[in-house]
């Protein structure tokens, strides 16, 4: 009898069942693991645009309007903008990805566990346990050790587990590409949710710049973490080892320390720093991640198809 097992559906497969990276699949699922899903990679491209777009008008209108919002209203205006950039991305993500839909749920569910990580995880783990504020800044080393091995890590893990630990192990997590989905979602809710704080703390933010923060941040967690569904991708459906998925994870966790800090000293320089230069870096971030994210995806799949030819 064989104890062959589908790596996805764990029914049981005979001895001639394909193979795929030291992983056994039943048919269904075999066939399903290349599948391309350009919904996704469509409004990924959208959300860079329309991001771009967004902060452009935002920072028109602010321009253009006397300050005359305070309080209350300047803070609810604070909060429309932080949800913005998550909204637009599951509109277009949805509406590109009609034909083979994710399960709803699914998606909004890890998107919601994002934000609730932040805000019942994240925050309080790096400011009040950690207390990074009163260390952080004291040199340079520190500030980008800190800025890695404690807000990188935090940060990076959590929108992990939030995949990782929830629908990874699920059928529902049946194409390579899925990991780029979830991981997506999990990185926006995380974002939406630091950019909420951000903007209670403040008691609402100057409308322009405020957008662009927004933006940026949102930008920054959503492209890492597509970068950590990819490692998530590969590991679900090959024989990867031990170490990859904590290597994807350092990777990301360097990457989330090194776009912050730089992004913080910038600003921290003041008066002739340009936010729209932060703007600009983490356009080209998310642009550069999703190109290396996509390319490596579709390569992969294709040598999956190549093998079995
Ligand atoms: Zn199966």
């Amino acid at each position: 009898m064989s104890t062959r097992i589908c790596c996805v559906c764990h029914i049981q497969v005979g001895d001639e069942a394909k193979m795929l990276g030291g992983r056994c699949y039943c048919d269904e699922h075999y066939a399903k693991v290349t599948r391309d899903r350009r919904g996704l990679w469509q409004a990924g491209l959208i959300e860079v645009v329309a991001l771009v777009a967004f902060v452009a008008l935002v920072a028109l209108i602010a321009s253009r309007l006397p300050p005359t919002l305070e309080g209350t209203p300047l803070i609810l205006a604070g909060i429309i903008l932080a949800v913005i950039p998550a909204l637009i991305w599951l509109v277009f993500f949805y509406q590109q990805d009609r034909l083979e839909p994710e399960p709803k749920r699914y998606v909004i569910g890890v998107f919601i566990l994002g934000a609730l990580l932040a805000s019942a995880v994240a925050l309080p783990v790096i400011e009040d346990l950690f207390q990074v504020r009163d260390w952080l800044y004291r040199s340079t080393w520190v500030y980008i050790l800190g800025s890695i091995l404690i807000i990188g890590f935090i940060e990076e893990f959590l929108k992990y587990a939030a995949v990782r630990y929830t629908v990874y192990p699920s059928t529902e997590f049946d194409e390579r590409v899925d990991g780029v989905v979830y991981a997506t979602a999990a990185g926006l809710g995380f974002a939406t949710m630091l950019n909420f704080h951000y903007v209670v703390d403040n008691n609402g933010v100057a409308l322009g710049v405020g957008a662009i923060r927004i933006a940026i941040v949102a930008l920054a967690h959503a492209s890492f973490a597509g970068v950590m569904g990819y490692f998530l991708g590969q590991a679900k459906f090959e024989d990867k080892g031990p170490w990859y998925l904590p290597a994807g994870l350092t990777l990301v966790a360097v990457l989330n320390g090194l776009f912050f800090y730089v992004q913080d000293v910038a600003t921290r320089r003041g008066i002739e720093f340009n936010p729209w230069n932060g703007m600009i870096a983490a356009v080209v971030i998310a642009l550069a991640t999703f190109a290396a994210v996509f390319f490596l995806i579709r390569s992969a799949n294709r040598e999956t198809l190549a093998e079995g030819a």
